[in-house]
């Protein structure tokens, strides 16, 4: 497994494998790589004759008061485990080879990153869209795996390579959930055993809707109570707890279309997010 700093022998690793007609498969991650990321390299190596992997913990994407400095940095066994599922690249740059001085070129992301995230974290993707399309040139694959845990950025990136005719196939992975339903995430390590305890209100909110729908409940506010009405007492605050159209990520006041629900809660000092997708 290749171990690349530099923006420019990673373009060289690949540029070879493409003249060798070979499919490249890419996934992006910040590291403190667990089971959910895991699933994502699998998909690709299954799909893909090679497989590339970032870790890169992107500035952009916080805002000063986020945690950067204390997001979980957790390399060694990171490449281990990429390594034992025949990843063929990581990609593991210093901040200042992605943002060299001057940097000053952003993009501006779709109308589907206002609402939801974009309501609580302002720039958070333009960070995240200027970094993908960066990762995107710096290994042009022909797929790139991402997780529907994060339905959100999944959409704007979807619009983003639509919008910008980027030559990339974005494929959408189911997210991974410990067995009591607690989607895996990079954060959930910040979470103490108690914290951990309330933080499953989170799916067990998702799956309530879900399981309402399935009885014929379709009025969005009433589901959306329903969620609130959850999460209440097992959080310290919702960001937001909310139903809306699976392509546009506008409100819906119906589910008479492919809808998704979506939560943002904190538990203690942590921010966690998780959806399920509801009338399918
Ligand atoms: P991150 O390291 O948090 O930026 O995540 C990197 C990629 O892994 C993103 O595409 C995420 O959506 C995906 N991912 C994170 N958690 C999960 C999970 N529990 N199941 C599936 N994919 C995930």
């Amino acid at each position: 497994m290749k171990i690349v700093e530099s923006p420019h022998e990673a373009y060289a690793h690949a540029d070879h494998w493409r003249r060798e007609g070979l499919s490249i498969g890419l996934v992006p991650t910040m590291g403190a790589l667990h089971a959910g990321h895991f699933s994502l390299v699998r998909r690709s190596t299954q799909e893909c004759d090679v497989t590339a992997a970032s870790i890169f913990v992107n500035p952009t994407q916080f805002s000063p008061e986020e945690d950067l400095s204390r997001y979980p940095r957790t390399l060694e066994d990171d490449l281990a485990g990429l390594r034992e599922l025949g990843c063929g690249l990581v990609f593991v740059p210093q901040p200042q080879q992605v943002y060299p001085e001057g940097f000053s070129t952003y993009v501006s992301p779709p109308a589907t990153a206002k609402p939801l995230e974009g309501r609580f974290r302002p720039d958070h993707f333009r960070g995240v869209t200027t970094v993908v399309i960066k990762l995107f040139q710096i290994l042009p694959a022909s797929i790139a795996y991402f997780g529907q845990k994060d339905f959100q950025q999944l959409a704007v990136i979807k619009k983003m390579v639509e919008d910008l005719n980027v030559p990339i196939r974005v494929v959408s992975c189911a997210t991974i959930r410990e067995e009591d339903g607690l989607a895996l995430s990079s954060r959930n390590r910040y979470l103490s055993a108690e914290e951990r305890e309330r933080a499953l209100c989170l799916s067990r909110a998702l799956n309530q809707v879900h399981s309402l729908v399935s009885q014929g409940l379709s009025q969005v506010a009433q589901l959306e109570h329903e969620m609130h009405r959850i999460l209440k007492p097992a959080t310290d605050s919702i960001d937001y707890a909310t139903i809306v159209d699976r392509e546009t990520l506008d409100p819906m006041v119906e589910i008479d279309r492919p809808a998704v629900a979506l939560i943002a809660a904190h538990v203690g000092k942590t921010r966690l997010i998780d959806n399920r997708l509801i009338g399918e």
